[in-house]
């Protein structure tokens, strides 16, 4: 790892220490919201995260090409219009990224506020959710619920795989905890299962912005390539060990 690479982890980790003791990401997590725990608690207006890793850092199986426009227009793209809506609306600017997107939710008034705040949290736990020479099986007790969950890690990769590919349309495909049990979810659009009270574990961005530079109509080449190389699966029990039984 470069230093640059070093301090930036280390920058990481301290700030997700600091604010999973903080009597805000407690009573997140008390009401089962997880992930992306560096910008639940920000207010309006929002900054970008930075990327975990270099935008070449995944490479090959996603191009720096993709990252960087990924990452630097899509990404910021939600974040900038989402901070442009919420000039004009003060009754909302004094929400957190996560009870915002649950208060704009139910609203149809508010359905670009939601879109917006929602693309923001999903990319952010996405990249999150990748990392290098990452991929292939967990181990420990995310394997063992996968396994009994799922009946088996080759069913979880069919039905994980399934839910991606068969997501109509721009969406994501997540492993979210559902009733105690680890589930293959997928949702359209900006939907986040967040708001259905399902804590996810990992995501996959299946919008064809994510894989159509590097994979065309290919999208089971994407979803393929990015379970075998660059899943983050501690990212994934992290998240898994702040769910309550
Ligand atoms: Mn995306």
């Amino acid at each position: 790892m470069s230093r640059a690479m070093s301090e930036l982890a280390g920058t990481i980790s301290r700030r997700r220490f600091l604010v999973r003791t903080a009597s805000a990401a407690v009573a997140a997590a008390a009401a089962g919201v997880i992930g992306a725990p560096h910008v639940a608690r920000a207010k309006a207006p929002f900054t970008l995260p930075p990327l975990p890793y270099a935008d070449d850092a995944l490479q090959p199986t996603i191009s720096a090409t993709t990252m960087g426009f990924h990452y630097g227009k899509h990404h910021k793209g939600y974040l900038d219009n989402l901070n442009k809506l919420l000039a004009d609306t003060p009754d909302l600017a004094e929400l957190g990224l996560e009870e915002l997107i649950k208060t704009t939710a139910v609203n149809p008034n508010r359905v670009a506020i939601f879109n917006n705040a929602a693309q923001v949290w999903n990319h952010t736990f996405y990249w999150q959710s990748m990392r290098p020479k990452g991929g292939g099986k967990p181990s420990g007790p995310l394997l063992q619920r996968i396994e009994a969950d799922f009946g088996g890690w080759d069913p979880f990769v069919a039905e994980f795989s399934k839910a991606a590919l068969t997501q109509f349309g721009s969406g994501w495909a997540w492993l979210v905890v559902d009733g105690g049990k680890l589930k293959a979810v997928k949702t359209s659009n900006a939907d986040t299962p967040i708001v259905q009270g399902k804590p996810p574990l990992i995501t996959i961005d299946v919008w064809e912005h994510a894989y159509y530079l590097d994979y065309q109509n290919r999208r089971g080449d994407y979803i393929k390539a990015w379970l075998e190389t660059v899943v983050n699966w501690d990212f994934a029990a992290e998240q898994l060990s702040r769910v309550k039984a």
